[in-house]
């Protein structure tokens, strides 16, 4: 679109059109709240994915204060048929951020619905509206002395829990599966019915927040990851603030150390005596969080040789593995776990631990603390300038956390990022039974070459990872297609017959998840 006004147009819909419909979106939402120049635009194009910036352009932004302006925006857009994106705190950094999945798409920006509609201690609850942030959140819980914890992934200040859990997140605390701890949404459908799951239905209901279930089919989960409805409001559970909080570190000295951690790990986390969701971090990511850039140590192009890594592992102190856990209770409780981390490490003849004592103020122990405890922070944005050029990608395959497993894809991952002249810059995230290992395929966004590459890359991490029975449980944007193909075609089919009786026009985020009509 050489002369048009519009930073791009959404599919099949004309300039002409386009006037007319983003004259309606500015009669219901207010004209400021309807952007369309390239300098309003750019903050919604920051993405970190290695594709052309054009191909997520979106063709405007709405900005959007009450359910009722969401209904609007779902009746215009049926009516020119435009496709809309909504985002909540829009901050999913390597997964798309901001952007559509789609040029042309709209996106409807919920930031401003930001309030916090109700915080019940007595009952450990939440019910939010899409803009809160975690920040927000803690703010609001400290100001009030509430007894409370929340959980939340790292860009954790100004992301928020209505966006990481529609999106699936995960958090470091006891309440680290987002997901599980949701409870009640309204959904704005895409024929404008406003939708609420659970007890949410029941005129005079008072459970809302505290019984998932409902009657009948329970749909929250439909509404994750997908496109089937606008999310305005979500329910959460809180986590009481302990007495004692413990969290420490172990370090482990050799890369094939990670089998022997799980193994150690696994049999503490299901039966609760680690409550948290554990963090097992490789040498890079634990340097790069605390500052350590590539160009520290080397200029010359390519993966970052193991001397090198051993060498940063001395200078900084870093294990080869970096486990992170904490203990939450009465004292008497956590003397009592104590004791039986302490004799499992002894025993395995393996492995240092650092208490918060030893640690004292030092990174990355401080934030690592901090996200265990629920302390907002951005610390681990220094995984960026690792390698500088604001590339980034996470590459995040589901393991069982069985030893053997999580070994087998270390080595997978390293050998394919390290042949592509990338780094293995990875963690894993300790479910009760699951792992998420998730991995930042950092590179330069600034050079085409390198765009190429880490595109070359990432697909064959996807192509290599699947032939041995591996998928990631959530992917940027560049890759939905791709990955739900992983995933089989009978979802797939499954998935498109919601959607074309839920969406006929197929107006909601069309290609997330790869669902379209
Ligand atoms: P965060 O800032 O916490 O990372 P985002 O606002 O970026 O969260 O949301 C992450 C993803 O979740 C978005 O890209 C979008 O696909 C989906 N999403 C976010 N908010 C909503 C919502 N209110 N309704 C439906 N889907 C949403």
């Amino acid at each position: 679109m050489m002369n048009s006004k519009y930073q791009a147009l959404p599919k099949g819909v004309s300039e002409a059109q386009f006037d007319e419909a983003i004259g309606q979106f500015a009669a219901a939402l207010g004209a400021d709240q309807v952007l369309t120049s390239a300098e309003h635009l750019t903050p919604y194009t920051k993405i970190m994915m290695a594709v052309d910036t054009a191909e997520h352009t979106p063709s405007a932004v709405l900005l959007a204060t009450s359910v009722e302006q969401v209904q609007a925006v779902v009746r215009i857009c049926n009516a020119y048929k435009i496709p809309v994106w909504p985002i909540s705190t829009g901050r999913n950094f390597g997964y798309g951020s901001a952007a559509p999945v789609e040029r042309g798409q709209i996106v409807l920006d919920l930031k401003k619905m930001n309030k916090i509609l109700h915080v019940d201690t007595e009952l450990c609850t939440a019910l939010v509206e899409p803009g809160v942030t975690y920040q927000q959140l803690y703010d609001y819980l400290e100001e009030n002395k509430l007894p409370l914890m929340l959980s939340f992934s790292a860009p954790s200040a100004i992301a928020g829990p209505l966006g990481n859990t529609m999106d699936r997140g995960v958090g470091y605390t006891p309440y680290g599966e987002h997901f599980l701890m949701q409870c009640g949404m309204e959904v704005v459908l895409a024929n404008g019915d406003v939708y609420r799951t659970g007890m949410g239905g029941v005129k005079g209901d008072k459970a809302w927040q505290v019984f998932k279930w409902g009657f009948g089919p329970t749909l929250d989960g439909m509404f994750t990851q997908s496109n089937y409805g606008i999310c305005t409001k979500m329910g959460f559970w809180l986590m009481p603030k302990p007495p004692v909080f413990k969290p420490f570190e172990i370090k482990f000295d050799n890369d094939d150390d990670i089998g022997d951690i799980v193994e150690l790990l696994r049999p503490l986390r299901i039966a609760q005596i680690i409550p948290n969701a554990v963090v097992i971090a490789g040498t890079l990511w634990e340097a790069s969080t605390c500052n350590t850039r590539r160009s520290d140590y080397l200029t010359t192009p390519g993966a970052t040789p193991d001397s090198v890594i051993q060498q940063i592992r001395k200078d900084k102190n870093l294990g080869a593995w970096n486990v992170y856990a904490a203990l939450y209770g009465t004292p008497e409780q956590v003397e009592v776990n104590w004791k039986i981390v302490t004799d499992t490490i002894k025993r395995a003849g393996k492995g240092k631990i650092v208490t918060q004592e030893e640690a004292g103020d030092t990174q990355p122990f401080k934030y690592r603390a901090q996200l265990m405890s629920g302390v907002p922070n951005l610390q681990e944005f220094g995984l960026y300038n690792w390698r500088g050029g604001g590339g980034s990608m996470w590459f995040a395959p589901v393991s069982q956390a069985r030893g053997s497993e999580c070994g087998k894809q270390v080595q997978l991952a390293k050998s394919i990022l390290n042949k592509h002249g990338l780094d293995y810059v990875g963690e894993f995230i300790v479910g009760w039974r699951d792992m998420h290992h998730v991995i930042d395929v950092l590179y330069d966004r600034s050079n085409p070459e390198e765009m190429k590459v880490a595109h070359a890359c990432f697909s064959e991490l996807l192509d290599e990872f699947e032939k041995q029975g591996y998928a990631v449980y959530r992917v940027n944007t560049a890759f939905q297609e791709r990955v739900a193909n992983s995933y089989g075609p009978v979802k797939r089919k499954l998935e498109q017959t919601l959607k074309r009786a839920l969406d006929p026009n197929g107006i909601l985020a069309p290609g997330k998840s790869g669902i379209r009509i």
